[in-house]
């Protein structure tokens, strides 16, 4: 299988290289891209020897030449298009869309339209464009497969043509673990005070660092919820989101005659990199057999509103329909940044958002044009917002 790895320096982008090494008669990198760190970019160019690498400027690209040897096989190109080009190269199969956040929609949606293997990591498209999207993949044929570990866990979870399964009947509910995040037992008045170091340590899963603190706010789950909306055609009321703080059961499908199935494994997203990267076929990823002893009980929780506003704003967004989740996404990130720059504190990260979906008009999102400028209203309404905070 010949691969565009889009992302292919951040934390799913090594692990999926990772998991490839493993199996090089089975697989076979065409395109990288990385966006800041040009020198991992270069290790893994002289790795795997992609006939393109993509990175963000021409500055970018002088250096990541200058690191490659005279003689290597890689194109080196550069900037927003030439993403969405690697990501529908005619000689390629798959594309794992692994880019953090909105930057992510164009190339993702480009690799749908062309029909390829779709590893989606990069929930943020889904949430902003999830209709749209949805769309391209019906209409091209594109076969999607998620790579969030819930959704991973809830395909796997739901046999047959998964997509519209809920429509069909059988299924009563998702239902979506949530670890809780590094502050699900930190005193609420103590939150104010929290630091990035401290939003970004997770006590299971290893992850960049916006989705990290989209884990401390449980903001992640948020978005989660509006993607599994869109992957399983899922309606808001029957999407719950339990705190499983273990992050052993990923998530679990609850149907009509009573059965729960559930997918299980240790907490390291090669599991669900291998299991889409060869469905439906299971090739060895890495991961250590799940050790049911050493972990000895698994628990649950319901989330605490109050601890995680988050949350709700998400539920409220999916409801609303229309562009609420792009507003949403789009204040997220704005906010996530400012939090990760000192700017602002912890707690003020669900106040931008909920004020930012309250200034936005809401409007209808029929195509990527429509969502785009949807994502560049919220913008900056929420740079107004942090502006005015003093952020
Ligand atoms: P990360 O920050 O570690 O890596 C992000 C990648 O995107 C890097 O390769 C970076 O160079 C690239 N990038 C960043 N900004 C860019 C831009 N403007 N243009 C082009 N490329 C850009 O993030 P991650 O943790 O690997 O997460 C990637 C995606 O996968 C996110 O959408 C995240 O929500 C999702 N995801 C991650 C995990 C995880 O365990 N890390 C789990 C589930 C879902
Ligand atoms: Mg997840």
């Amino acid at each position: 299988m010949k691969i565009t790895v889009l992302g292919a320096t951040g934390s799913i982008g090594v692990s999926t290289l990772d998991v490839i090494s493993r199996h090089p008669d089975r697989f076979e990198v065409v395109a990288l891209t990385g966006h800041a760190r040009i020198e991992a970019l270069a290790e893994q160019c002289r790795r795997f020897r992609p006939a393109y690498a993509v990175v963000g400027d021409p500055e970018a690209a002088k250096r990541l030449t200058g690191m490659l040897d005279d003689d290597a096989v890689t194109e080196v190109l550069h900037g927003p298009r030439a993403l969405c080009e690697v990501a529908c190269l005619p000689e390629i199969d798959a594309v794992m869309a692994a880019i953090v956040g909105a930057a992510g929609l164009p190339p993702t949606l480009a690799a749908a339209r062309a029909g390829k293997r779709v590893l989606l990591a990069n929930k943020e498209a889904l949430v902003m464009a999830g209709a749209v999207f949805m769309a391209e993949v019906h209409r091209a044929g594109a076969l999607l497969l998620p790579i969030d570990s819930e959704h991973n866990a809830i395909f796997q979870s739901m046999p047959g043509d998964y997509a519209g399964n809920m429509a069909r009947g059988g299924v009563r509910r998702i239902l979506l673990t949530a670890s809780g995040g590094p502050f699900r037992e930190t005193p609420v008045e103590q939150l104010q005070s929290v630091t990035p170091a401290q939003a970004v340590a997770h006590p299971n899963w290893s992850m960049g660092r916006k989705i990290s603190v989209d884990s401390a706010t449980m903001m992640n789950k948020g978005l989660e919820v509006i993607e599994a909306h869109w992957l399983f055609n899922a309606p808001a009321d029957r999407i719950e989101v339990v705190i499983h703080p273990q992050s052993v059961i990923h998530s679990l499908v609850d149907y009509a005659d009573g059965s729960v199935l559930a997918q299980l494994g240790n907490p390291d997203m090669r599991t669900p990199i291998a299991h889409a990267l060869a469905w439906p076929e299971r090739i060895d990823s890495g991961v250590a057999p799940l050790d049911l002893f050493a972990i000895g009980q698994l628990n649950f929780e319901r989330p605490d509103g109050a601890r995680f506003p988050c949350l709700d704003l998400a539920y409220r967004a999916l409801r609303a329909g229309g562009n609420a989740a792009a507003v949403l996404n789009a204040a997220n990130e704005l906010a996530v940044e400012a939090f990760l720059d000192g700017r602002l504190p912890f707690l003020a990260i669900a106040d931008t958002i909920a004020a930012t979906l309250d200034q936005v008009p809401r409007a209808e999102l029929p195509d990527l044009d429509a969502v785009l400028e949807t994502d560049r209203q919220a913008r900056l309404a929420a740079a107004k917002i942090l502006a005015h905070r003093g952020g």
